[in-house]
């Protein structure tokens, strides 16, 4: 890591108990008083102690910004608007899609049902051509060796729930709040003015998108009803605050938008499909069931992993959806194109010979094309190609996997397989099922320290961050137009350097912010 100005100081500083009980106190309250908060773990409070599910609690978050390059950060976020581009035309590819859904669909059950929902739709004819993405890119710092410029690393793309933008645009705040007063107190003092914390407009940024697509969704789609907007979400929800961040900032000023939250599980009994060629997506207030709202656009917060489609009936709740004239944010196809083996087909190395699988999804923009490749990292196959058979002597190495990371088509952090567990766990599997997992290297970023502040508790030492870029963009599945395109903030996320996972929500991770260094 470059220690760059003002970094030659001991950071985070060594605090006295008093000074940290100090910023606790600060921290414990701001992040309550703003909504950094989520509702507790159930294994946390005895049911007594809640018995009307009342009570939230401060996000897991880092005491100070962690220290992250300045060129990475610039790189990271000049680059998303190309990556909102490419998964726009490859939520369009219907064949590219087709083709990779088809290699692993006898294995994996989940995608074959998403890809089933996309088939039905397409043999009825899909009514609505608009499509929005609320996407997020996730990076971590790459460095060779201590004199090589750092450059970032590209985790995964996600397409559907991308969490955290409400949280993050008030972690950022809170550590300018520190900074501001906290920092300055303590005795290695920093120079807390000159930390160099870049603002972030998540939460306003993710809110213009499904704003964009809210307002074209009326001025397209001749409504016969007022509009709305719907959350679909799980429930019991934790991290239900970064999603109310979201939905208040679309009722901040007088043309407030309508927004409802709607359980995955109550889909069916909550909205229907107007019997008319337009099949608008109706949606019934449980308050007043004689009032009727029309959806215009279909935010998933759910509906992500297997474990939210229990039965059938969850399949034909997505099914409705997927058919209505309401614009998905995903749609099907935008699902899928998140999945890890696209990612895994765009990075796999190609030969020199052979142009990259990215012109095929951007034209005319060779630099764009070559900037996206910059933040690939080797990603194999495990089936039968050539790359795949190599790649399955490395993941049975027991010496050879150390520096992997196996992973399913699933999203929502804990699936993941790391180094020395990977042999035993393909061996679990039958080989046929190998082929539905994707063999990635390992990013080891430069280390980094801070202390962590999760259930009231400090934990110190060394940090991996991973650095999320926010990205929306509305297109048109029909004629391919890109309609509106944004980058739209940052998340960072901070986990001690012993654990393999960063999920916020999966309980390993923080939420940080960026000191620009
Ligand atoms: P999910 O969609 O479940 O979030 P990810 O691909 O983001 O799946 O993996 C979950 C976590 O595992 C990441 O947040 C990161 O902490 C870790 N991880 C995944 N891939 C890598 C990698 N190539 N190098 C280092 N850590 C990784
Ligand atoms: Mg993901
Ligand atoms: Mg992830």
């Amino acid at each position: 890591m470059p220690t760059g100005k003002g970094l030659n100081e001991e950071y985070p500083p060594k605090l006295t108990a008093a000074e940290s009980g100090q910023i606790l106190s600060t921290i414990k309250d701001w992040s309550i008083a703003n909504g950094l908060a989520v509702r507790p773990q159930v294994s946390l409070v005895k049911a007594e102690a809640d018995p009307h599910g009342i009570l939230a609690t401060t996000a897991p978050v880092t005491l100070f910004p962690s220290p992250f390059p300045r060129v990475c950060f610039e790189q990271a976020k000049s680059i998303q608007k190309a990556y909102n581009k490419l998964y726009a035309a490859i939520a369009q590819d219907q064949d590219f899609l087709g083709n990779i859904v088809q290699e692993i669909l006898e294995v994996d059950e989940f995608i074959a049902q998403l890809w089933q929902v996309h088939l039905q739709v397409k043999e009825e004819v899909y009514v609505q051509n608009l499509s929005l993405g609320l996407f997020r890119s996730d990076y971590m710092v790459h460095q060779n060796t201590s004199d090589d410029a750092p450059t970032i690393k590209q985790v995964e793309f996600n397409t559907i729930a991308s969490s955290f933008g409400g949280l993050s645009s008030q972690t950022s705040r809170l550590h300018k709040h520190l900074s501001l007063l906290d920092y300055s107190l303590l005795e290695n003092s920093l120079e807390a003015k000159n930390l160099d914390l870049p603002e972030n407009k998540s939460t306003k940024s993710l809110a213009a998108g499904l704003q964009a697509a809210f307002d074209t969704y009326k001025s397209t789609s001749q409504p016969i009803h007022e509009c709305c907007i719907v959350f679909l979400v799980q429930d019991p929800e934790r991290n239900i605050f970064d999603q109310r961040h979201l939905e208040y900032a679309l009722q901040q000023d007088n043309s407030s938008t309508p927004v409802f939250r709607l359980p995955f599980g109550e889909i069916l009994s909550r909205t229907s499909v107007a019997d008319t060629s337009k099949r608008q997506l109706l949606y019934h207030l449980p308050s007043n069931p004689s009032k009727v709202f029309e959806v215009a656009v279909v935010y998933f917060r759910a509906g992500y992993g297997p474990s939210d489609y229990p039965d059938e009936s969850a399949w034909k709740a997505r099914l409705q959806i997927e058919r209505s004239n309401a614009i998905k944010c995903p749609t099907v196809l935008t699902q899928l194109a998140g999945a890890k083996k696209v990612q895994q087909v765009l990075a796999t190395p190609t030969s020199s010979e052979t142009p990259s699988i990215l012109n095929s999804f951007i034209k005319d923009s060779p630099k764009e094309i070559e900037e996206l490749e910059k933040t690939f990292t080797n990603i194999y196959p495990l089936d039968d190609s050539p790359s795949g058979l190599s790649a399955r002597k490395l993941a049975t190495d027991p010496s050879d996997c150390k520096g992997y990371v196996l992973k399913p088509q699933r999203e929502g952090g804990g699936n993941n397989t790391y180094r020395t567990a990977i042999p035993t766990f393909l061996k679990s599997l039958p080989e046929t099922h190998w082929k539905s997992y994707i063999l990635m290297e390992i990013i080891t970023p430069p280390p980094v320290h801070n202390i962590i502040l999760r259930n009231g508790v400090l934990e110190q030492g060394g940090v991996i961050c991973e650095l999320g870029v926010y990205g929306t963009c509305l297109w048109d599945q029909g004629t391919g137009e890109v309609l509106y395109n944004e980058e739209a903030g940052y998340l960072l996320r901070t986990k001690g350097d012993k654990s393999e996972e960063g999920g916020v929500a999966a309980g390993f991770g923080s939420m940080d912010s960026c000191r620009l260094v």
